[in-house]
């Protein structure tokens, strides 16, 4: 689709923002170095001159703009140089920051691998990126230490496994989230699998599609456990009343340092219409979308102008040229799905779900998960929004044997509610724009309150509390939706010094208890007292709590 007339409706509210720069209406030149990057150059074009010239010349011999800019497309991004702490990190330009090596994301969508998959991500790991793997919040598989002169070997490896790393970051269409038990779980309305094929089949890697304002995050599962509630666009599967199992349609979400909850459009979309309405979204945050500053360009501020009615009706009368039927929203659980444990498929076999801490694993890890999921009769193994591993279709005979190989690899099925509940960006172990240290902290922290409170874990059935940290105020571990959000900035301990810190958010959450967590004023905490802090609140909550309230409701 091409961009058209704007109805007088959508024209009439842009009117008021000219000079946002939408395509739509006419504001072709661009406004920013990013977009002057992108029209001077498609940066889909950049794989062919990694191939061909950058392999050769090595990190030297790299231009800055495909550098810092382009590179993304294909889902490569500069680590942060080691040795630099984060009361730096806004001080310095971004080529001090640079290291020569390349954090690397593997797009997976669905979260979806096969073992034989598995093995191919995992031996990129182990011959190109020193072992490393971390699973991310977007089922991503995020490597570390990537040279451009292995990025040729790399794509023929992941490629011949039917893997991807095509607009896994950029101003693009990313990975597709899914339901991690997509067609197996009992709970599911409908299967949206094939939705999601179909979307990467027609569109990805069209440079039509990949070049908008921003990033564009998309969900389509037939269970609320993606948390569609921050997406860009997002199908999540609902019963309509006389037409069956569908999906229901969301935009407009997103976390960073503007959260906003998706809007539900009310509308209701067989499977099989699913891409073409994408398509629609997608054309019409391309168009309209506001490309002058960066940090009003998602699709968010776009529907939070216009409202979730206007927004559809755009969709409908200029690109989808039919109505949409109108629909009921999905049910939501009263315990967010993170799947989690041992679980019965429709067919009688078993799925079982593990936890790293904070996604956290190696390629060495991935291998032997591979070898153990086959040895228990799957093929089959999913990444989870929140940093978890599923083997699918165990037979229940060989459950158990499945359960403790993977606590051998520190993937446990039956956690302690902290490892559970917990989630980690990257952090100033390689990401540029980080503030404090986050992995290393989470896994502390878990290790800590594991024996810590280890009484309240013998005495008490309680749900996972979910500890989210983030590095910087970004957020790429969703601080806004747990029930202990910590956004890493430097603080002032009680001796006056400058020291990692975090600010603390309290009681947000998805589902039931969708919002975005209380920021306290003046509510920080350093590095060092943080599992201090986190067994104060748990020990409060435990004590002050009625019977089954959640942490969200009690904060
Ligand atoms: Fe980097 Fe900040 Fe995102 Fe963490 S939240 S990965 S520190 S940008």
């Amino acid at each position: 689709m091409s961009p058209t007339t704007p109805p007088a409706s959508a024209g009439k509210r842009a009117h008021a923002r000219r000079g946002e720069g939408q395509w739509a209406l006419g504001y072709r030149e661009p406004l920013n170095p990013n977009e002057r990057s992108k029209k001077d150059d498609h940066p889909l074009n950049v794989r062919d001159r990694i191939e061909n010239i950058y392999a050769h010349t090595g990190f030297d011999g790299i231009d800055p703009g495909d550098l810092r800019g382009r590179f993304r497309w294909y889902g490569l991004y500069t680590q942060r140089k080691p040795g630099i702490d984060g009361g730096r990190t806004a001080t310095l330009e971004p080529e001090e920051l640079d290291d020569e090596y390349f954090m690397l994301r593997v797009r997976i969508d669905g979260g979806a691998v096969t073992t034989e998959q598995l093995r191919a991500v995992a031996e990129v790991s182990r011959d190109y990126a020193r072992d490393t793997a971390d699973i991310t919040d977007r089922q991503n598989i995020q490597y570390h230490w990537i040279r451009v002169e292995d990025m040729p070997a790399i794509w023929r490896k992941l490629e011949g496994a039917g893997l991807s790393t095509m607009t896994a970051c950029g101003d693009s269409p990313r990975v597709i989230l899914g339901s991690p038990v997509a067609g197996i779980a009992r709970e599911e309305v409908i299967d949206g699998t094939p939705a999601i094929d179909e979307i990467k089949r027609r569109y990805l890697g069209k440079k039509e599609y990949a070049n908008l304002p921003r990033k564009f995050k998309t969900a389509v599962s037939g269970l609320p456990d993606v948390a569609h509630e921050i997406h860009d666009v997002a199908f999540v599967g609902v019963v309509h009343p006389e037409h069956g199992p569908g999906f229901d349609v969301w935009v407009g979400g997103g976390l960073s340092t503007n959260p906003m909850i998706g809007q539900r459009l009310g509308a209701w979309v067989p499977l099989d219409e699913v891409p073409n309405v994408w398509e629609a979204i997608i054309s019409v945050f391309r168009d309209y979308g506001y490309r002058r500053l960066r940090h009003r360009a998602r699709i968010k501020f776009l529907v939070k102008d216009w409202g979730a009615e206007e927004f559809r009706r755009v969709v409908e009368e200029t690109y989808l040229k039919r109505p949409m039927l109108d629909g009921p929203a999905p049910e939501v659980p009263a315990v967010p799905y993170d799947h989690v444990g041992v679980h019965e498929q429709v067919d009688g076999l078993f799925y079982v779900g593990a936890a790293p801490v904070a996604g956290r694993v190696s390629g060495t890890t991935l291998l032997e998960l591979a070898d153990a999921a086959e040895r228990a009769g799957s093929s089959r193994v999913r990444f989870t929004p929140q940093q978890k591993v599923v083997v699918l279709d165990v037979p229940e005979d060989r459950v158990a044997g499945l359960q403790a190989e993977l606590r051998d690899l520190g993937l446990h099925s039956d956690p302690s509610p902290w490892r559970r509940g917990i989630m980690a960006c990257t952090g100033i172990e390689y990401c540029k724009l980080a503030i404090v240290e986050t992995k290393a902290r989470a896994l502390d922290l878990v290790t800590k309150l594991e024996t810590r409170l280890k009484d309240i874990t013998d005495t008490h059935d309680l749900a996972p509390v979910t500890v989210h940290i983030n590095g910087c105020p970004n957020s790429c571990a969703r601080i806004q939706t747990a029930d202990i959000g910590l956004k890493g900035q430097i603080v002032t301990d009680d001796a006056g010094n400058q020291v990692e810190g975090f600010q603390v958010h309290l009681g947000g959450g998805l589902g039931l208890d969708a919002g975005f967590g209380r920021k306290l004023r003046g509510h920080k905490v350093t590095g060092d007292e943080l599992p201090d802090y986190v067994e104060r609140v748990v020990r409060a909550y435990v004590a002050g709590r009625e019977p089954d309230e959640r942490f969200a409701q009690w904060v």
